[in-house]
């Protein structure tokens, strides 16, 4: 028998969504418990978070760079609110200690990609741990509790209303009722095999959470944007930050030759190198031309220096060998401004949710800035209906006979699984390849209904609804736009440019 808890309000993820929503709830009152899998991508995140503060910048301005970037797919009132809350999200991440750099007489703001103004803050090359630091401090100064554990599913009762989830800790299961529910649990490029998501645990942002709000009713939208980062480390998944190409190095093919303007859209750039690629030729990363300005790697991109160095590298005297590799999930769950699923008392918010805001690409450093916008609207909104809401206790009821399924099932399937959407639904994507793979994944769903009560084929049936809502939203958009190409139909059609496609579980199974 479970254990069964009770909180009002539950939210699943501790990165910067997450956090954020939690830290605002304190401050009305409201002591939410956090539960996650440990440290996700913002943990990760190097470059920076983006809001419009100085005099020569608006969050007018601000949008529009997000809309040129997103290729006019974006929704207009995610975009107006985000933006205009930016400057909200980083004055309360100051207030929670996060330690952003300073020049002589202002923030030490860069500029990146597309962004027409100079509006990103950072902490040198480690934004995304300095971030997730502060804010698990100020968590704990505040006693809200951060337990480890695993959504595995969430409950609802006779009225579609979100009750309870089913949490999976190290030694048991626990049960949470709650009034409200928060999912903040990161996004699903870690579906494909080269991921710039990986972590000790590359598994831990995985996106089957999606998969499980799918099951309690909600709708997942815009799937088929997944954005390829042209440069991670050759065979790590590590990520070489767009800022090194901005601050002048150059990406060279195995003759030595350029073949792209490195400064080009990320999907521009992830297409060039997988040509080269597909070739047969290698692609690095040369730093000669930053060196030759006099920029020291060792203190201008500590973390990134770090890493080379510890993986043999060393940029001062060889090219960096480089591949494009899945990194950020535009698609999710779909929500409106305050992260409201379509299922009553549940939230989502930052990378497992879709506002819209990204449209069909994301401007680089906007997605911190959604988390720790998107965690602030939630909690605003959870804040005054919370008094209303009455919460039921329930129990699950006890699940019969499970069949286990036979060792290494799940990491063959999942590998499988990973194959499958590279190379049917990747950086290049063409009709035939997505109704194959479409199909494909259909009989590995059909294999883990076989397992299905078991933690593994549920996890496995999970992940798979989400892989399926990409290659059908890639299937059904018969264009290219942002990162989402298809080189039957290599160009953006005017008939798609209002459509966005969101699917619910009937239309995956
Ligand atoms: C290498 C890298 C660099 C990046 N750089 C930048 C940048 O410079 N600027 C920028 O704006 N964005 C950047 N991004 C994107 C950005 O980091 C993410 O979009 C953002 O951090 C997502 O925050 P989040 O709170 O939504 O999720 P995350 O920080 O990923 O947190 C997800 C949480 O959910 C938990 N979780 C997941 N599933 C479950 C489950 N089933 N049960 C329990 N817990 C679960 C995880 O353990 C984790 O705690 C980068 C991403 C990567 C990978």
């Amino acid at each position: 028998m479970s254990e069964v808890v009770e909180t009002d309000v539950l939210i699943v993820g501790d990165g910067i969504a997450g956090m954020s929503c939690a830290l605002s709830l304190a401050e009305k009152g409201i002591k939410p418990l956090v539960i996650g899998r440990g440290k996700g991508n913002t943990y990760l995140s190097q470059g920076g978070i983006a809001a419009a503060v100085t005099e020569d910048d608006s969050p007018k301005l601000h949008a529009l760079d997000t809309v040129k970037a997103g290729r006019l797919l974006n929704d207009p009132d995610a975009v107006s609110c985000i933006t205009f809350d930016g400057p909200r999200a980083i004055s309360k991440l100051l207030e929670w200690g996060v330690p952003f750099d300073r020049a002589e007489d202002f923030f030490e703001l860069t500029v990146e990609a597309a962004h027409s103004r100079r509006r990103i803050f950072k902490v040198k090359d480690y934004t995304g741990k300095a971030v997730y630091e502060a804010l698990h401090r100020e968590a704990e100064k505040r006693g809200i509790p951060v337990k480890r554990g695993e959504l595995t599913e969430l409950y609802t009762d006779e009225n579609q209303r979100a009750t309870a989830a089913l949490i999976k800790t190290e030694k048991d299961y626990l049960v949470v009722n709650f009034k409200i529910a928060v999912l903040a649990t990161g996004g699903a490029a870690s579906l494909y095999p080269r991921s710039s998501n990986i972590s000790s645990n590359p598994q831990r942002v995985g996106g089957d959470a999606i998969g499980i709000a799918l099951r309690a009713g909600a709708e997942i939208r815009d799937a088929e944007f997944v954005q390829f980062h042209p440069t991670v480390l050759a065979g790590t998944g590590f990520l070489i930050s767009e800022a090194v190409r901005g601050e002048g190095a150059i990406l060279i093919n195995s003759e030595g030759k350029r073949f792209v303007d490195e400064l080009a859209p990320r999907d521009e750039v992830s297409r060039a190198i997988y040509a080269q690629l597909i070739e047969g030729k290698r692609v690095f990363l040369d730093f000669r031309p930053l060196i030759a300005k006099g920029i020291k790697i060792e203190e201008r991109f500590p973390q990134i220096w770090g890493i080379l160095r510890d993986n043999g590298y060393n940029p001062y005297e060889q090219p960096i060998p480089v591949e494009p590799a899945a990194h950020y999930f535009i698609g999710g769950v779909a929500v409106d401004t305050f992260g409201r699923t379509s299922v009553e008392n549940l939230y989502a918010v930052g990378e497992c949710a879709n506002t819209g805001f990204h449209g069909a690409n994301r401007l680089a450093s906007n997605s911190l800035l959604e988390g720790a916008v998107m965690g602030l609207r939630a909690a605003d909104d959870i804040a005054i209906k919370l008094p209303f809401k009455k919460g039921k206790r329930f129990v699950p009821s006890t699940v019969g006979q499970i069949t286990t399924p036979p060792e290494g099932w799940f990491e063959n399937n999942l590998t499988r699984l990973k194959n499958l959407l590279w190379r049917g639904a990747g950086i290049v994507r063409n009709g035939r390849d997505l109704k194959e793979t479409f199909n494909r994944l259909g009989f590995l769903l059909q294999e883990a209904e076989k397992y299905f009560p078991h933690p593994e084929g549920r996890k496995l049936f999970d992940l798979l609804l989400v892989a399926r809502a990409i290659v059908l939203g890639a299937l059904k958009r018969k264009e290219s736009r942002g990162c989402h190409f298809r080189s039957d139909y290599p160009k953006e059609r005017e008939p798609f440019r209002s459509v966005r496609y969101s699917f619910t579980l009937e239309d995956l199974v």
